[in-house]
This record gives C-alpha cells, sequence and structure tokens, in this order.
C-alpha cells in the first residue's frame, strides 16, 4: 500500500468513527454533485432551508472551464475566497505544502495552507505528518520547550549572526562549509557554500548580502570574536568606509533562537537531499533558503520572509492556490495569464 493510500484509509476510518471533524471534504464525484446542485439552486426559485445554508457557504469559481466549490465572498471583497478541496486530491496538496516548508511541522502547514484553502483539517495535516518517511527519520529535537524570547533588536539589520556549518566530512565538489547569515529582527537568512571557513572567504559571501541588504550595525557569530573581528577587517579591505563592530558571540537573547535555526537548516538540507536523491548540497542549501524564509516562525509569528517585505513569498504561478492545476500546466505566456484571470 503506498502511502498516499495509506493516509486515505485511515482518513476514511478516523471519518466513519467520527473521530475527525473534516466532515466537509468530499470525495470528488461528490464533490461535482455538489457544484452541480449549487449551480442549479443559484438559478433556482423554490429553495428548502438546506439550499439557503448550502448556498450562503459554497460560492463556484470558474477559471478557464474548470470549476470549483470556494467560500461564499460578498461582492467587494473578490479574490479573498478559499478552495474547497475533494478528497482525492487532498494528498498532493498537504504534500506540495510539505515540500515547500521543507518538511515544516503541523504550525507551518496551517499557516501555508490557511490562506488558500477551506477545509483542510488540523487532523488530515497531523495524519499527513505522522505519515512522512522524511519526518519520522529526523531525529527529534533537543531544543524543545525552550521559552521565546522577545526580539531583542529593534530594526533590521542592526544584529546580524554568521554562523559556518562543518561539512569537511561530506564535501560536496570543493564545497566543505555552509555559512548562514541571519538577521536578528526578522530572522531572514542568507545561505552560501564555502569552500573554506578563511575570513576572506566569508568577507567575500557577505559583501554579496550586504550589497543587497545592507549592512548591520553588529557581527556576531558562534565561531567566536576573534573570528568575526578577522571577517571585519577583510570587510573593510574590500569595503573601506564600513563601519561595523563585533558583538558577544554569546548573546544571551539570541542564542538559542539561533541553534535552533542552523538545526532547522540542517533539517531541511536532510530532507532536501532525500527528497532530490541527491548529494549535492550547495544546490539544496538554495531551496533550504526559501523553505526556511518562507516557514512561519514561531519567536515571530509570521515568516522572515513576511517579516522583512511584508508579503507572503511567491515561487512563480505555483504558490497561486486559486489557479486549479490543470490550468497552471498550461501557463505559458504572459497573454495566457490575462485571458485567464478576465474569465
Ligand atoms: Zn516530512
Amino acid at each position: 500500500m503506498s502511502i498516499e493510500e495509506k493516509f486515505l484509509e485511515s482518513l476514511r476510518s478516523k471519518f466513519e468513527s467520527g473521530k475527525t471533524r473534516s466532515i466537509y471534504m468530499y470525495p470528488r464525484v461528490k464533490y461535482h454533485d455538489l457544484l452541480a446542485k449549487i449551480k442549479l439552486l443559484e438559478s433556482s426559485e423554490k429553495k428548502l432551508t438546506k439550499d439557503y445554508y448550502n448556498l450562503r457557504r459554497y460560492d463556484i469559481f470558474n477559471i478557464g472551464g474548470f470549476e470549483r466549490l470556494i467560500t461564499k465572498v460578498s461582492e467587494n471583497d473578490e479574490g479573498n475566497f478559499k478552495i474547497y478541496v475533494f478528497l482525492e486530491e487532498l494528498y498532493g496538496i498537504l504534500e506540495k505544502a510539505h515540500k515547500e516548508t521543507g518538511h515544516g511541522g503541523r504550525d507551518r502547514m496551517i499557516k501555508q495552507l490557511n490562506n488558500g484553502y477551506a477545509n483542510i483539517s488540523r487532523d488530515a495535516i497531523e495524519l499527513f505528518l505522522s505519515l512522512c518517511e522524511n519526518c519520522n527519520m529526523k531525529k527529534k529535537h533537543i531544543g524543545k520547550g525552550v521559552v521565546v524570547k522577545p526580539i531583542l533588536s529593534k530594526d533590521f539589520n542592526s544584529r546580524g549572526q554568521v554562523d559556518l556549518m562543518d561539512f569537511q566530512s561530506n564535501p560536496d565538489g570543493n564545497y566543505k562549509f555552509i555559512m548562514v547569515f541571519q538577521d536578528h529582527l526578522t530572522k531572514f537568512c542568507n545561505i552560501k557554500a564555502l569552500t573554506s571557513k578563511c575570513a576572506s572567504e566569508v568577507a567575500f559571501n557577505l559583501i554579496d548580502i550586504f550589497t543587497i541588504f545592507g549592512v548591520p550595525h553588529i557581527l556576531q557569530s558562534d565561531n567566536g570574536r576573534e573570528f568575526t573581528a578577522l571577517v571585519i577587517s577583510e570587510l573593510k579591505l574590500m569595503w573601506p568606509e564600513l563601519v561595523i563592530v563585533h558583538g558577544k558571540p554569546r548573546h544571551p537573547q539570541s542564542q538559542g533562537s539561533i541553534e535552533r535555526s542552523n538545526g532547522d537548516i540542517h533539517d531541511m538540507l536532510t530532507a532536501w537531499l532525500r527528497d532530490n536523491e541527491s548529494t549535492k548540497w550547495s544546490i539544496g542549501i538554495k531551496f533550504v533558503q526559501i523553505q526556511k524564509n518562507s516557514a512561519l516562525n514561531k519567536g515571530i509569528g509570521r515568516s522572515p520572509y513576511e517579516a522583512l517585505f511584508g508579503k507572503c513569498a511567491t515561487v512563480g504561478l505555483t504558490s497561486e492556490t486559486k489557479i486549479p492545476k490543470e490550468i497552471l500546466m498550461t501557463l505559458e505566456k504572459e497573454e495566457d495569464l490575462r485571458s485567464r484571470q478576465s474569465l
């Protein structure tokens, strides 16, 4: 039995024993029956109480000939609706969200799915997670139960942390280290593959980040104050006007969150390599970077990307849950997009 079949079977049995509230999840056939009924009701004059209930609950969204049940929206709130999914497509949707969040846990999954879908329950998410082989292989996180400390930094880029993760025992070509640069306030991180832990190579990669995001006032590192000081002098060689101070390596307010964060990155990378049957972690870290920045961060109550840019990260049109998959696959030109939207 495949995992998807296992998932559907346990969901069904939970459902029949009344152990789950996800009773609004219809199989495809029943879903389309209901859709046809709603369509009829919209034009019919005789309505029963139940019909009014259904009409208040459901609406129909038509895009390029594909019809979906969606939540009822008021006229001035168009576009702000959620899609009802049917049983057969549930697993695929959960799997996609799970991968997009780098094998994210329950809260990250809920956050990811809540925007687009009306009837994906917590039970279904928990069931899905309990069946993910990759997650089950993951070691239990030791840092659990650590109290989330308030954010100390007042502004983005007031404090940045640069850490190196040692991959010398598992090199990818010439790459032997992973550099993680994280902003304190937003938890936004940049991840780079390095061939050495030389201060000059670290500085060179930081310049890449700093010239896009700006430069922090304080730079700190788990690798120690001396290391940070060296990196800063290297930075100044390339960028003489730069003034930046090194921070205490064990900044008490931050340490826990950075440790959790780097552990998280490690877990996401392991999952990515396994999912993609690859050993190229220098490529994997690029995807981990967007996963990590798009995933809910409990400490700040939103994703780092949202904290920095004020909106969720888009991944082209793939994250556009309102466009059915069948349509997404057919989109090629901007003109396609326009004609679909006007439908
Ligand atoms: Zn997983």
